[in-house]
């Protein structure tokens, strides 16, 4: 039979549990909930988290039904309140990051040894964000705190996180670091949810580190049970004046997470890693191949750089599948050794997607002519580079034989392949006519 009062159904549940669980197990999931309002029908319950809520509701829905009210659901007529952060034990604000002995547990973080801010080349797209990333490394907590770093697949967002706690490690060695993926901080949570050990797991990431590094937060969106933990450490830490620094593929605004976390990440400062321009990954091709103990000529690598343009981690694929091809063959770095070697690689520009009319179009806007010149014959000098510059990438980007846009151009195969050569080498020699051509390249990827 149901007791009346809710509190004193409670009461009897929790005398009820204590009977059959481990004392530990009692300790751990019960002895913090508190009850926050009882009446007839409903508890209103506060648990520490999530996990205390979902725990409850997993192992002892039966048991509550037996106890308290049942909605028409099913379910134990309970409303849990997840406790706010300020209620709970958090120490003192500090202004900066407190230099104290570093406690051993807390520096076992695994960082890339080639992940360092000396291997990461900047230009134009991600000086900003290097350069940030050096000031919170020098002065952790004082400058952008939180730093957000967002940006596509493979341009160095890692990289960067990985060179600030080196650089930390190096120069501030009592600043006690964590660095976690995303994926490892949530299966973290579950192994020490299972072993009914979280308060640890709290006291690591809340009391004992200065710094926290967070790498593709993106992931957390898919995993709501986790949100609120995270939340909740990123305040406390936030409280403390911890710095925290979190990488994403998108800014903080396009991620599903509350109003609240969202709200605090922008709270900081949130940087873009943008794609390097050509010469930046030109630069980059070059240094990684020299690592390797090979020397790419110039040449051939702006010919790797202008095909690749997104995704630095495919350069650096390109650049291994050419240094190790090479050694095989023990042949020096050509031009059409590299297209023969990547054409895979490059096929992922999508080829047969793009045709003539599509190019002159875009040709033609970018260099302000018109199509029906670059189909004329008149030879003035800006018409004609704009032809030639179509013909380039018709070459590159259209799955035609020559001889077919040769045709499209009303020309000779041997016209284009001339034209392709030209642009080719100019190319090499003029930023200008490179940003053109990139230009117009990104226009027919839109
Ligand atoms: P993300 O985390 O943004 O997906 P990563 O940090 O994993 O990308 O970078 C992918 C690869 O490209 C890594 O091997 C990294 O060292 C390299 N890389 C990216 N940007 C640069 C750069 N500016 N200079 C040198 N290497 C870079
Ligand atoms: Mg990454």
């Amino acid at each position: 039979m149901l007791v009346c009062d809710t509190r004193e159904a409670w009461t009897q549940f929790l005398q009820y549990i204590k009977a059959k669980c481990s004392a530990t197990a009692f300790g751990n999931w019960f002895v913090p909930i508190r009850v926050l309002n009882a009446t007839n029908e409903e508890l209103v319950l506060e648990v520490p988290n999530i996990f205390v809520q979902e725990y409850l509701i997993t192992n002892y829905k039966k048991d509550l039904c037996a106890f308290l009210p049942v909605k028409v659901t099913g379910e134990p007529s309970i409303v849990f309140v997840i406790a706010s952060t300020q209620k709970r034990s958090i120490p003192p604000v500090r202004a900066t990051v407190q230099i104290e002995e570093p406690s051993p547990h807390t520096l076992e973080i695994k960082l890339n040894p080639n992940y360092r801010f000396e291997n990461f080349i900047e230009g134009p797209a991600n000086q900003f964000v290097k350069s940030v990333a050096m000031g919170v490394a020098s002065r952790p907590g004082q400058t952008y705190n939180p730093l957000f770093v967002h940006g596509g697949v493979g341009l160095g967002k890692t990289h960067i996180l990985h060179s600030i706690g080196h650089y930390l490690r190096e120069h501030q060695k009592k600043v006690r670091i964590q660095y976690t993926t995303t994926e490892a901080f949530i299966n973290k949570l579950v192994g020490h949810l299972r072993e009914k050990s979280i308060k640890e797991m709290k006291t690591l990431y809340r009391d004992e580190i200065d710094v926290l590094l967070v790498d593709d937060i993106q992931f957390l969106q898919d995993r709501p049970n986790f949100q609120e933990e995270f939340a909740c450490m990123f305040e406390a830490l936030s409280l403390r004046g911890c710095q925290v620094v979190i990488t994403s593929d998108k800014p903080p605004s396009h991620l599903k997470l509350s109003e609240r976390t969202i709200g605090k990440m922008e709270g900081g400062l949130v940087v873009n890693m943008g794609i390097p321009d050509l010469e930046t990954r030109v630069a980059i091709l070059q240094y990684k191949a020299e690592q390797k103990g090979f020397n790419i000529p110039h040449k051939v690598a702006f010919y790797i750089a202008e095909n690749i343009h997104n995704n630095i981690r495919q350069l650096e694929g390109a650049v291994n599948k050419l240094c190790a091809y090479c050694k095989l063959l023990n042949m020096p770095i050509t031009e059409e050794l590299v297209s023969k070697t990547l054409r895979e690689m490059f096929n992922l520009v999508p080829r047969e997607r793009v045709s003539v009319e599509q190019i002159l179009k875009q040709v033609a806007s970018v260099f302000k002519v018109r199509v029906s010149d670059i189909k004329g014959i008149v030879r003035q000098k800006d018409i004609a580079l704009a032809r030639q510059v179509a013909m380039y990438l018709s070459k590159e980007l259209v799955d035609e034989s020559l001889t077919m846009l040769g045709v499209s151009f009303g020309k000779t195969h041997s016209t284009i392949l001339h034209a392709h050569k030209n642009i080719q080498e100019k190319m090499s020699q003029d930023e200008n006519l490179r940003r053109y051509i990139s230009m117009v390249r990104r226009n027919l990827m839109d």
